[in-house]
């Protein structure tokens, strides 16, 4: 018989009941104090991270890079350097080139989207940046034989215009960009002049190819 009596049980339930609660309050106690501790702690990190934070977006804002909060941000960016390529052909619409190969798309969505047509059939669309605006603006640096200087980025098609020629009718490479015969300042879209808000001109040079470019083997098709 192992059963104690009573009075023992009893006295032993208090004890027990007594050292139940007693750890429970030292427990709680130590719980309440590192919590509040960690909280304290939490909080400061917090503020040392949103100090961080907002000096990465200031940061990142002032290099026109993608910010911490775009949602674009966590996708993966090829890695890879950006090329600087020679590339012949004619900066058309897409929706035309795109008809040209019977393939069915909505004009209103295309609208102004100019792509480069490569020598080898090749479509990419161009960047309507300080360079490659132009070809959205003006209508005569299209559909005319062009050579572009321009960045190729891997994971990315789309050509970042850097250097325009175009070609004369006797087949000359000129070096295109615009001009203004008062101030005497070039340009590279179609605005009001930098200095004296007046009227730019397309301008023409003949010009050989920069020295770092390598001259293609095959000739540029000619139009
Ligand atoms: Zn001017």
């Amino acid at each position: 018989m192992n059963e104690r009596p009573p009075e023992r049980t009893k006295l032993a339930c208090l004890l027990a009941s007594c050292s139940v609660i007693a750890t429970g309050i030292i427990l709680v106690g130590l719980i309440w104090n590192r919590s509040s501790l960690s909280v304290d702690a939490g909080l400061g990190e917090l503020a040392a991270d949103a100090d961080n934070r907002g000096d990465r977006e200031a940061k990142a804002t002032d290099e026109n890079e993608p910010t911490a909060k775009d949602p674009a941000n966590s996708h993966p960016v090829p890695a890879g350097k950006a090329e600087r390529k020679l590339l012949g052909g004619h900066v058309v619409l897409l929706a035309d080139a795109l008809k040209r190969r019977k393939i069915p798309a909505y004009a209103q969505e295309l609208k102004d989207q100019v792509v480069l047509e490569t020598s080898h059939g090749e479509l990419i669309p161009i960047v309507p940046d300080w360079r490659g605006r132009a070809f959205y603006q003006d209508e005569r640096l299209r559909n005319r034989q062009v050579e572009l200087i321009g960045l190729l980025r891997p994971g990315l098609p789309y050509l970042q215009v850097l250097v325009v020629y175009t070609f004369d009718e006797r087949g000359t490479r000129q070096y295109t960009d615009y001009w203004c015969e008062i101030c005497a300042i070039p340009m590279y879209e179609i605005q009001r002049c930098d200095c004296c808000q007046g009227e730019i001109e397309l301008r023409y040079q003949p010009k050989a190819l920069p020295d770092y470019i390598v001259q293609p083997k095959a000739a540029p098709d000619s139009q």
